[in-house]
This record gives C-alpha cells, structure tokens and sequence, in this order.
C-alpha cells in the first residue's frame, strides 16, 4: 500500500509538471483527488490493515495528497501568471506606429442636389415639409382628384398594405395633408422631399424606390406665370444662367392645365446633341395650377385661391447634371461611384 501511494505521487506530479494550460491541471486535480480518485480507493483499503499500520498509512496518504495538492497551486499560479503575460504580450500597443488616417465620408450625391433644391426654394420663402411613407389611400390618391376607380391611378403601379393603406407612389399627399392642416386659409409654401415607391422593374432608368421633390404654392393671385418664373430661377441655379424653360402641355389628375417642363440643353446650348436627342431640350418636371377639386377637398375656397405645383425627380436631375447614366448606381453604394463625389 506504501508503494502504491508513492507510485500514485509520483504519476500525480509528472502529470502536474506536464499540464500545459488551467483546464488540463484541472483534469489531474479531478483524477487524483477527486472522491472517485486512486488516493480515495487506497484509503478504502486501510480496513484490511492492523491497527499498529492504520494511523502510519493514513499520515502516509495526507502527505501524499497534501504534496500533490501543494503541487497543483503552484503550476496554477506558474500557469495564471503565463496566461496574463501572454495577453499583455498580443495585446501592446506601439504607441511609436503612426495613426491609420481617418477615411472622411461625404454626402450621396442625392443628398447633395436634393439639399441643393431645398436651399433654393427655402431662399424663396418656401418651408420644408415631410410626411409618411406609408400613407392612406385617401391621401396619395382621393384628395388628389384620384377617386377610387380613377384610370389614372393605373399610371402608378402602387404597392398597397391593405385596401386602405399603400407606400406612396409619390409625395404629392404631403401637399393633401399640409393644405388640410391650413384650415383653408392660404398661404402655402412648402417643398415635399421625400422616398417613394412604385410596382416597376428597376432598369437604367426605372427603380421601385426613388424620390421626389414636390412644390406648392397657394394664395390670392396666383398665376401660371408665378409658376414659369420660379422654375425658371430653379432651372437657371441647377443647370446654369443661360438657361431657358418651355412648357408643354400634359395631363395629371391633381392640376389644371398641366404642363411637362423642359430645361434648354446645358450641353449644346440648344443647336441638338445626344444628351437632348438633338432636340434642344430636356424634360425636368411635370407641373400645373392646383385643380380646384383639390383644393376645394382640402378646404379651401377655389373661387378665391388658387394654387400651383410641380414634381420633380432629384434622381434625373443628378443623372442630368452629372451625366449618370444609370439610376441603379445610387442605391448600390457602389464606393468607386460615390467617391467620384467627394468634396476636395
Ligand atoms: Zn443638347
């Protein structure tokens, strides 16, 4: 029994020498002198032994079990105090390399234009106003002249919630919502920037997402030439003073007349090019004076105010000014696109 005590020390120690981390010393304290342990199953024994040998077996097997507990602290401090060095090694600094330089962003060169028309018209008197993404029914498409029904509705592929709820296919409600809040009493001056979403296959020129930027103007006297003189300010700031505008006539539901905007080519000056497929000109944005329904369903008198608005894409004019050629490349954070954008 002396023996085996002495064997079991020495295999204790050897293996306490060899662990090279905390979870494989602890695998030998668990085998030595845990209660299913080779040391317990010695000291089982001890009743088969005369009372004379008893109590010098047991001093025996408390110095062997004290040694290989004495054994175990110390590889676990050696242990601990290595694993600290290790960390402190992998984890120093050297406060001598130079500093990584910070990489600056910049603004999406949609943010970039949408801001540059919102400084524009606030310049005019105009105030920014915002809305809900996802909107009533009512409001992008009945208090616009678009009744349940209405063929036009057909023009905007819609992405509808439920029966009464869609994402708006533009952001014409804002105008619906702000004129309501004014309790029919004018003025209004607001510009609408915002998201909006239509049912379309996303091509060069096409995406189911993309902005707009809507006008509204109503108040006493307002005439088709306020309109005309404040996009030709617009046009004259976005695309150079040499610009001219037409309109032509069109049609949407929420305006009466409408027109369809042109700017004179920024790129030929208007003698023809391919940018204005030789015709001189370059369509905009839509545009009209407010159709008294709207207004009236608004709650305004449209014997006494009248109103105009016009709807612009801040996508096709930044395709326009920057000569892009895709408007995928504005939702695909593509950063060899947008760092063409970066300021100096
Ligand atoms: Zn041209």
């Amino acid at each position: 029994m002396k023996e085996r005590l002495q064997q079991l020390q020495q295999e204790a120690l050897e293996k306490i020498a060899q662990a090279s981390d905390l979870k494989a010393l602890n695998d030998v304290r668990v085998a030595y002198l845990g209660k299913k342990g080779p040391i317990t199953e010695v000291l089982r024994g001890m009743g088969a032994l005369s009372p004379e040998e008893r109590p010098i077996m047991g001093a025996l097997a408390n110095e062997v079990r004290a040694a290989i507990q004495s054994a175990l602290e110390e590889k676990q401090a050696k242990l601990e105090q290595e694993e600290i060095e290790k960390k402190l090694a992998s984890e120093a600094i050297d406060v001598t390399l130079p500093g990584r330089p910070v990489r600056l962003g910049n603004h999406h060169p949609l943010t970039r234009v949408i801001e540059e028309i919102e400084d524009l018209f606030i310049g005019m008197g105009y105030t920014i106003a915002e809305g809900p993404e996802v909107e009533k029914d009512y409001y992008n498409f009945e208090a616009l002249n678009l009744p349940k029904g209405h063929p036009a509705r057909d023009m905007q592929d819609s992405f509808y919630i439920t029966e009464e709820i869609l994402l708006r296919t533009h952001t014409s409600p804002v105008q619906a919502r702000t004129m309501e809040k004014h309790q029919g009493r004018g003025p209004v001056k607001i510009i609408c920037p915002g998201k909006v979403y239509r049912r379309d296959n996303d091509d060069a020129t096409h995406s189911h997402q993309f902005t707009q930027i809507e006008g509204l103007v109503v108040d006493e006297n307002i005439r088709m030439s306020d309109l005309k003189g404040t996009l030709q300010a617009f046009a004259k700031k976005m695309f150079g003073e040499d610009r001219e505008i037409r309109f032509r006539p069109s049609f949407f539901p929420f305006t009466e007349p409408s027109v369809e905007v042109d700017v004179s080519c920024f790129n030929c000056g208007g003698h023809g090019c391919n940018v204005c497929k030789g015709t001189g000109w370059i369509e905009i944005l839509g545009a009209g004076m407010v159709h008294p329904n709207v207004l009236e369903m608004a709650g305004f008198d449209s014997k006494k105010y009248t109103g105009f608005a016009f709807g612009m894409g801040p996508e096709r004019i930044a395709m326009l000014k920057y000569g892009i050629d895709d408007i995928r490349h504005f939702y695909q954070n593509d950063l060899r696109f947008l760092q063409q954008f970066n300021r100096a």
